[in-house]
């Protein structure tokens, strides 16, 4: 196919599109899974299938498909065996990292170090793209409030400025300043929209939420992530109100390619729109596909719905061509950007593949991230950092040993059992005595068919061997939490304690020895109420995938002075759940009333309201104090601003850092507001001693809502600010808006 040189873009992609078919249009709408065993009859019809649909032009993408060799294979047939020679765009799951794997996401949102969070991007994009690929399924940028569901590890957690900062700062490392380099590769914003809100945290469950909690809550990362660039969306598998996502032709249409003017490409989620068959929201593929077409679901992954029923859904006059026409274009267009006309195969270089995946610097660039990622949750009496010499260490859990849980859910492309163990981290530490005991298994084996780790409900036969290795210990480091397999996709829970005989053995190991730093491993805040009461230390140390630790040594030991704060609530018990700090007062509210004994305030009768840790919360080796919390004015109208100053000193005899965080309460809306927003945050690091003067900047224009009608809205009124370390900032300062 000969293309015209020196033309925009635009102009590119209408000449192409002026000489294609209906069927190579709808074709390029059409994304296939490349990745599979053929294991019986089916799947090798299934992929006879799929290589004929490739050769005819009537594949757009393939996902799933990867290294250079294989990715060269189906690039060929598509440039060289179709009639237009349309090259394919390679989608992965990118997730949190390709090979080198970082933290994940929720855990990398513990930095709040946007710097460190797009470079982390960055390095999986390089790698990715060294393996063929041109496009990841990420960043996922749902916020959830529900720890039950599984798919909290691969977001930002709760809050929707901290996840729109994620957001922008993921779309920015992944697809760099130049989308055509070969180190970058196209960003997508899944799951759009509202998937964080399933209800009961079950998976691909019905959402039901209100226009204020979707335009306030989970649209504002979607909209980051478009402003930042982001070339692609995917949709979502729940449904919104009766809606499913596939089908949301408010959502896609109206917002996010008309109000936020988005010119890249929607694609499906897995078969979604096939699932709107079974949703009862279409009577079968004919309809499933007209409804998502015109809903302005541009590409449908591994459904074959769009494939069989859109050609003659235009041919019949059910749909207009032009439709197809604006999906395609919008597809065609990021294949140029991505320079895939250009050189189809630049992005398959096998000497490139061997310099840059797993590199010794991309591995320094995961380490940096990991120990960035850690939240210290409680440290009495200093037993934290441990001691360099001279102490008996008896290091306890299965997970301590674990080389495979840490790299988390999402690693298809990175061998299993290649993390950096805790033991492993702990035994580069030569001063002490280190004895390593397993106490109990956590997982016994997996599920056939969800990949779904089994839970050691029962054997504690190890159990006395690690108390006796506690009993002569001067401290013991415990490694709990979750299985690496527990959270991700389709692994929901109702429990959010540690799993199997875990809470036993930390109860059987500190009877003997109470001197216990508990390291958590987890992908989901868990409601560890009994470790809070009795363990003196506690280290959040999420799934830190592949320098894992050895990030969690750094932090123990003192080389590297923790500084996260969590981006998602910690409750006390499940029963709490829904919890974030963003709530609504109510009528009578908790706790600020000034008659504690009203029984009438909201709560429950057998645990506190309050959260066990809540968000924006964590400790450093240091401390710091906050003071002259200060305002330039206290009013300000239309067009002004309020510029906020608060000196935030290092007290303790350590460097270390703090993140700064700035919360507003806006007393009286027409819609009612939450007790308060995060507004601003800063990353600061203060020498021992050290004090800076932090300032932030609340333009009136921020401090507005989206109303019930979806229509954003600065009111006048009072304000409340607060700041502090965390979500329950205590210096508080007033302003009003005219
Ligand atoms: C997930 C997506 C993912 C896709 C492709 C789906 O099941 O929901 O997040 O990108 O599979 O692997």
């Amino acid at each position: 196919m000969e293309l015209q040189q020196n033309t925009s873009t635009d102009q590119k992609v209408a000449s192409l599109l002026a000489i294609m078919t209906i069927e190579e249009k709808v074709g390029q709408m059409n994304q296939y899974n490349g990745f599979w065993e053929v294991t019986g009859p089916s799947q090798k019809e299934d992929k006879a299938r799929k290589y004929e649909h490739l050769r005819k032009g009537w594949v757009g993408s393939m996902l799933s498909v990867r290294g250079a060799k294989e990715v060269r294979a189906v690039q060929k047939i598509a440039v060289e065996e179709t009639r237009l020679g349309i090259p394919l765009i390679i989608g992965f799951d990118v997730i949190h990292g390709y090979k080198t794997l970082s933290p994940i996401p929720l855990a990398e949102a513990a930095s709040w170090d946007m710097e460190a969070i797009q470079k982390s991007a960055s390095v999986a994009a390089a790698e990715a793209a060294a393996s063929g690929i041109n496009w990841t399924f990420g960043p996922m940028v749902d916020i959830s409030r529900d720890a039950r569901w599984g798919r909290v590890m691969e977001g930002a957690g709760e809050d929707p400025f901290l996840g729109s900062k994620v957001a922008a700062a993921r779309v920015k490392g992944f697809q760099g300043d130049d989308l055509s380099a070969v180190n970058t590769i196209a960003a997508c914003a899944k799951h759009f929209a509202a998937y964080g809100f399933v209800e009961a945290g079950k998976e691909y469950n019905t959402a039901d939420i209100g226009t204020s909690t979707l335009h306030n809550i989970a649209l504002p990362p979607f909209k980051a992530a478009v402003e930042a660039g982001v070339r692609t969306l995917m949709n979502s598998f729940n449904e919104l109100n009766g809606i499913p996502l596939t089908g949301h032709t408010y959502l896609q249409r109206d917002i996010l390619k008309g109000e936020w003017g988005f010119n890249g490409f929607v694609v499906s989620d897995w078969a979604s729109i096939a699932e709107m068959i079974p949703w009862g929201h279409a009577k079968d593929k004919r309809e499933a596909a007209k409804i998502a077409a015109t809903a302005g679901s541009d590409m449908d992954m591994e459904g074959f719905v769009y494939v069989e029923e859109l050609a003659g859904l235009v041919r019949d006059g059910v749909i207009e061509e032009a439709l197809i026409d604006d999906a395609v274009r919008r597809i065609l267009r990021l294949k140029f950007e991505l320079g895939l006309f250009d050189d189809p195969y630049k992005y398959c270089d096998k000497v490139r593949e061997k310099e840059v995946i797993g590199s010794k610097e991309n591995r320094e660039a995961v380490l940096d991230i990991a120990k960035k990622s850690i939240v210290l949750l409680k440290n009495e009496n200093h037993l934290l950092p441990l001691k360099k010499e001279g102490q008996k260490i008896a290091l306890i859990g299965s997970l301590a040993a674990d080389k495979n849980s840490p790299l988390g859910s999402w690693r298809i492309a990175s061998d299993d059992h290649t993390a950096v163990s805790v033991l492993e981290g702990m035994q580069e530490y030569t001063g002490n005595t280190l004895v390593y005991k397993k106490g109990a298994d956590l997982s016994i084996g997996e599920t056939a068919f969800t990949q779904e780790t089994i839970i050691n409900e029962t054997d504690k036969s190890g159990f006395d061997e690690a108390t006796e290795a506690a009993r002569e210990a001067d401290v013991v480091v415990m490694v709990l939490g979750e299985h690496g397999f527990q959270t991700g996709e389709g692994r929901s829970r109702t429990n959010l304690q540690l799993p199997g005989v875990q809470q036993d053995l930390l109860e059987a190991v500190y009877k003997v020895n109470p001197n216990i730093v508990l390291v958590l491993n987890n992908g989901r805040p868990l409601a560890i109420t009994w470790a809070h009461e009795h363990i003196p230390a506690i280290v959040e140390a999420w799934q830190l995938g592949t320098e894992s630790g050895r990030a969690i040594a750094q932090v123990l030991y003192g080389d590297y002075n923790p500084s996260g704060k969590l981006p998602m609530t910690f409750p006390r018990n499940v029963g709490q759940v829904p919890i974030y700090y963003n709530r609504k007062n109510t009528g009578r509210p908790f706790p600020n009333s000034d008659d504690p004994q009203n029984v009438f305030w909201t709560h429950y009768s057998d645990v506190d309201n309050s959260p066990l840790y809540p968000f924006g919360y964590g400790l450093s080796y240091t401390q710091f104090s906050y003071k002259n919390l200060k305002l330039d004015r206290h009013t300000t109208e239309v067009g002004g601003k309020i510029e906020v100053t608060v000196e935030v000193t290092n007290t303790g005899d350590r460097g270390g850092k703090e993140v700064v965080q700035l919360y507003v309460r806006d007393l009286v809306g027409s819609v009612t507001r939450p007790v308060r927003e995060l507004k601003g945050f800063e990353l600061v690091e203060l020498k021992a001693g050290e004090t800076k003067t932090i300032r932030f900047t609340l333009d009136h224009a921020s401090l507005g809502f989206y109303n019930n009608d979806g229509q954003y809205v600065v009111e006048p009124g009072d304000f409340k600010v607060f700041v502090g370390g965390d979500s329950n900032a205590t210096l508080s300062a007033d302003f009003s808006l005219h």
